[in-house]
């Protein structure tokens, strides 16, 4: 019996890599988790990145003759019309040509794009964005990245580097980023940064539960926060005045429908999210505020992979 087709979405992290099977109408069939193991380095990790999008596909009793396209959300920056990483940090690779080294193992069309693009994508898809034609999506994790989607269309600009709200200068003179500069939106808004801000803020001496607190993560800031500790709630109000400076930023620029937050730092709900519509409500022209919907992703950790399916679908 031959099964109805399905797209390969691949999302690649510095940590982790997850395939997931998707459904021409966007609906996630199958997922899987891997480690990327980046010290085993390029070859190695697309060799395995092949192998167990097979495996995958088989333990869900598919051929290869069932599956649509493949579609690999990467970390960045990308030569999309070559298909290639030029460099990324988190994995460590320099001029690797993913698309054709994953489209030669799977003997299969392959695109790729940047991973939170992938993940904007995905929510524009199926996600929180679906009502809307343009969209901005901003993944807070480790990093802060982003993407830009208008007139229903991925915008990459001229080199591919559209979307990169992280590297937003917020602060000038501000803190370090990974990119060279001083004060981008990433090193304020991100989990580092909270961890960051909260560093700077214990040194004061301010008391805080978070003194006695090994390691500090932005998660644990935010259960201290949850607690009514005032030191964390600061850090939360602080992070959501930077990040409303961004996103202010997005919608001068762009005026998008919707703004939709993902990844590990947006799941600090309404503590976040609270600050961030206050101060943007201050910030913004206000009937760009009272029209622009700041939402949070609905899909979670899978929006990477149905989103790297849908722009292998829509490219
Ligand atoms: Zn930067």
């Amino acid at each position: 019996m031959t099964k109805e087709p399905v797209y390969v979405g691949i999302d690649l992290g510095g940590t982790t890599f997850t395939i997931g099977l998707v459904r021409p109408d966007g609906q996630l069939v199958a997922s899987a988790n891997f480690e990327t193991a980046i010290e085993r380095g390029h070859e190695d990790i697309i060799d395995r990145m092949a192998q167990e999008t097979v495996r995958v596909w088989e333990r869900h009793g598919y051929s290869r003759d069932d599956i649509l396209e493949v579609g690999v959300g990467s970390p960045g920056p990308l030569d999309l019309k070559t298909g290639t990483v030029i460099t990324t940090p988190n994995l460590k690779w320099v001029n690797v040509p993913l698309r054709d080294m994953m489209s030669e193992r799977l003997k299969l069309p392959v695109t790729i794009d940047n991973d939170a693009v992938s993940a904007t994508f995905g929510e524009f898809w199926v996600g929180a964005g679906k009502p809307y034609n343009d969209v901005v999506g901003i993944t807070l994790g480790t990093g802060v990245g982003g993407g830009i989607i208008l007139g229903g269309r991925i915008l990459h600009g001229a080199q591919d580097i559209a979307g990169h709200v992280g590297h937003m200068i917020i602060q000038l003179d501000g803190r370090q980023c990974g990119c060279g500069n001083l004060g981008c939106l990433e090193t304020y808004a991100s989990a580092t940064g909270i961890v960051a801000s909260t560093v700077e803020a214990l040194k004061t001496g301010r008391p805080s539960l978070l003194h006695s607190v090994t390691p500090l993560t932005s998660k644990r800031v935010w259960e201290a926060a949850v607690k009514g500790d005032s030191l964390a709630l600061e850090i939360f109000d602080r992070t959501g005045y930077y990040l409303a400076a961004g996103i202010n930023s997005v919608l001068n620029v762009i005026n998008p429908e919707a703004v939709i937050l993902m990844g590990a730092v947006a799941n600090a709900g309404d503590i976040l999210m609270n600050p961030v519509k206050q101060y943007l409500k201050k910030m913004s022209f206000p009937r760009v505020y009272e029209e622009t919907r700041i939402l949070r992703g609905t899909l979670g950790d899978q929006a990477g992979v149905i989103g790297a399916a849908g722009f292998a679908k829509f490219r």
